[in-house]
């Protein structure tokens, strides 16, 4: 990979003069990723590589403080997340405490280790929402993407259940070369889960995915094919009155502008990870940039005066081609791990821009679709195993470098 040049070499990098920075929103939406713990092993996860080595994991009197002090900062929304936050022994008390604070909850969850009581349970602590996640709708393809022979029954078993007992519930397809091409039947099964909500969310190339991109990027006639197959979907499904809402969300890899990272980094989001470190997006993680945590300082000085919540606000830190781009409102340069990724520069205009100079990567991704088997025998499972010996790895080229 190029890289331009400029102040990202590795190192943590200089934010912007606090006085070159512009106003900036509320942290509305707060996503507690609980734990990095999971049993399942989806090669597309977006945790980070080396999760494995991450510190321990906030308490559950460190999260409470953290909701609580996110709600003095005006968030609304708390999205539980992981990982499989079900893994976390103190879920319930969580959300009870989250719920009597006022926010509105929602769990994102696989479904494996849900059960009927655990659900009733998560409905008495005042869960308002629920996420599960598919990673197909035939079983074969599902349970070779999560790296696990039983997920696909239990995810079936656990969204009928959550309907039963009356929650709105969105189900999630991250869709990728493997099981795009049956992008009818997912539509049919969340017809048939009764989900209020559908999202096909086409994989986004960051985290475990980056890695596998090889094997998952999907070629464009796949995706075009999709795309119109939804299209008609929803047009028959309105028709007949079902008032069930498909979401698609395309891969920017097939895209002439980036989209506008977090509606502007430190504006709206505000992600806390397993061990506490604050980030204005769920992958900031790889960028070298020093993030605070939650057990050092509070959410206040985190969002307001932290220089990594600072980094990308305003406009001072871009270059050209965004610099003088009459474009720059819309997307802000893009997403800066997507640079970071691909150029190796953070503040790089996020290549899958046509006006960036490294716009070629995303072509010769696009064209390697076109070409590439795409075996799923290669794919790189994300589980403990894998993320040390990539941690590992890094470490020895580190010290070689
Ligand atoms: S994407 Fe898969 S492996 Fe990653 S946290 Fe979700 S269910 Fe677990
Ligand atoms: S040059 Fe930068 S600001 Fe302009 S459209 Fe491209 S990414 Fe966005």
């Amino acid at each position: 990979m190029s890289n331009s040049g400029s102040a990202c070499n590795g190192q943590p990098s200089q934010a912007p003069s606090l006085s070159s920075v512009p106003g900036h929103g509320q942290p509305l939406w707060l996503l507690a990723e609980l734990t990095y713990k999971c049993p399942l092993q989806c090669p597309y996860c977006s945790n980070p590589l080396d999760f494995a080595e991450v510190g321990a994991e906030l308490t559950t009197e460190q999260w409470l403080d953290v909701f609580r002090q996110g709600r003095e900062l005006g968030a609304v929304q708390l999205g539980f997340s992981g990982g499989e936050p079900l893994v976390r022994q103190d879920l319930i008390e969580l959300i009870t405490g989250a719920h009597k604070m006022g926010y509105y909850t929602n769990l994102i969850t696989s479904g494996v280790g849900l059960n009927e009581g655990k659900i009733a349970g998560l409905h008495e602590a005042g869960l308002d929402h629920i996420q599960v996640s598919f990673q197909a709708a035939d079983p074969e393809v599902n349970n070779l993407l999560a790296g696990s022979e039983k997920a696909f029954k239990q995810k079936l078993k656990m969204a009928r259940e959550v309907k039963a007992q009356g929650y709105p519930m969105v189900l999630n397809f991250v869709t990728h070369r493997h099981n795009i091409d049956r992008i009818d039947r997912i539509i049919e099964l969340g017809v048939e889960l009764e989900a209020d909500y559908v999202e096909l969310a086409t994989c986004q190339y960051y985290g475990w995915a980056f890695d596998n991109i090889k094997q998952l990027l999907p070629t464009h006639e796949q995706l075009k094919r999709a795309e119109r197959i939804t299209n008609q979907y929803r047009e028959q499904l309105a028709a007949a009155g079902n008032p069930i809402k498909l979401i698609f969300v395309t891969p920017d890899y097939y895209e002439e502008r980036p989209k506008k990272c977090m509606n502007g980094w430190g504006q709206v989001f505000l992600t806390v990870t397993p061990d506490g470190t604050a980030l204005p997006c769920h992958s900031a993680r790889m960028l070298p940039i020093e993030f605070p945590n939650v057990i050092d300082m509070p959410l206040q000085k985190i969002w307001d005066e932290s220089s990594g919540f600072n980094h990308f606000r305003g406009d001072s830190w871009m270059e050209e081609p965004c610099l003088s781009c009459d474009e720059k409102e819309k997307d802000f340069g893009g997403c800066h791990c997507q640079a970071y990724m691909l150029t190796g520069d953070m503040h790089n205009a996020d290549p899958v821009c046509a006006k960036s100079e490294h716009h070629e990567l995303i072509l010769s991704a696009r064209a390697m679709a076109e070409t590439v088997a795409g075996n799923p025998a290669d794919l790189l499972y994300r589980n403990e195993r894998n993320s040390r010996i990539i941690t590992t790895d890094r470490l020895l080229k580190f010290s070689r470098d």
